[in-house]
């Protein structure tokens, strides 16, 4: 069994899901996040250098303009990479936080789009109201939509850590809503390990809750430290601990071992965009070197996903008389 076998790969999903090459074309939104704005924050979370991300803040996300930024760059990506299915990629900052109309101009400006396939929209769980969930769910009823949910920990003195100005409250309502509201958009739960703050339980818990709600995909990154971000300066102050690559590895490992085989896992860590900008871990830097000797642990330790699952108990939901989600205590029955 090679390493790509062992787990549910993003290709495979792609694959499975497009029925050829496809490949996700970044757009900017023009919009911004709450812990930037100042609602919730200013300066944004901890770890983010959204200056590292590859799409640009500006007002320039109107229909015409998503169109634009789609014609210039996806003739280069068809050439390079052969792929037939394109799928809009809405990653940098919170790309539901804005009102539903904005929202809807610029999703279907993207759907319009000759070769573009369906869109993947990144975002926060606290910027999910229920008339963006229902927008999602009607333009995932005639298009892909896959919802890239940036819930990082679900342990809020981590997530405090993060400085991310939202709770694990707030991401199990959001996982909770997604599902009984939007049952035709595709969900891909982002998440950080190697906080200071995480709990030895961290990764195991975290499989246990993604296959409780019965997400489609989870995207896995080291925390990072990255210069121009909170992290940095906190660095500098006071070096705090981050995790080796074999600490990191048995992270990874734990949380495949406990994760339903029917969820993707569209990348196991990060690479830093930037070498000359990343203090901390210094593997986060060689991408080849990282990818090798963590599928060469997979091999040695005999690594399959969904092995260690004992039994996965999909929560039972409803919406309480206020539209908010009831019964999330039952996600911590399974341990
Ligand atoms: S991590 Fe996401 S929500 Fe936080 S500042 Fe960066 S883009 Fe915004």
């Amino acid at each position: 069994m090679n390493s790509l076998e062992r787990y549910y790969s993003y290709n495979r999903y792609l694959h499975q899901t497009f029925g050829g090459k496809t490949y996700k074309v970044v757009v900017a939104s023009g919009l911004t996040c709450p812990t930037r704005d100042g609602s919730i924050a200013k300066g944004g979370c901890a770890f983010c250098d959204v200056r590292g991300s590859s799409s640009y803040f500006g007002k320039q996300g109107r229909g015409n303009e998503i169109q634009d930024q789609i014609r210039a760059r996806l003739p280069a990506i068809r050439e390079r990479f052969g792929a037939s299915h394109f799928l809009a990629y809405f990653q940098s900052y919170t790309n539901t936080y804005s009102d539903v109309e904005y929202l809807r101009t610029i999703y279907e400006a993207a759907l319009s789009e000759d070769g573009v396939s369906g869109l993947c929209v990144g975002t926060r769980p606290d910027c999910l109201p229920d008339p963006v969930i229902d927008l999602l769910e009607e333009l995932a009823q005639k298009s892909y939509v896959s919802l890239e949910l940036g819930v990082q920990s679900f342990e809020n003195p981590t997530l405090d850590w993060l400085t991310r100005g939202h709770d694990r409250q707030s991401s199990l309502d959001a996982l909770t809503k997604l599902r009984l509201r939007a049952p035709h958009v595709h969900v891909c739960v982002h998440l950080i390990f190697g906080s200071p703050t995480d709990s030895e339980r961290a990764a195991e818990e975290s499989a246990q809750i993604l296959n409780s709600f019965q997400v489609q995909g989870v995207k896995l990154h080291q925390l990072m430290v990255l210069e121009n971000t909170e992290l940095a300066r906190r660095w500098r102050e006071q070096p705090f601990s981050v995790l080796s690559l074999e600490a990191y590895t048995d992270r990874v490992i734990c949380f495949l071992e406990h994760l339903s085989p029917s969820i993707y896992v569209e990348r196991l860590y990060a690479n830093a965009t930037h070498n000359d900008e990343c203090l901390a871990p210094d593997w986060s830097q060689n991408r080849w070197e990282t990818h090798n000797r963590i599928r060469d642990q997979f091999e040695s330790r005999n690594c399959i996903q969904g092995t260690r699952l004992i039994h996965t108990t999909p929560v039972s939901m409803s919406l309480g008389p206020s539209g908010c989600p009831e019964n999330t205590s039952q996600l911590t029955a399974s341990r």
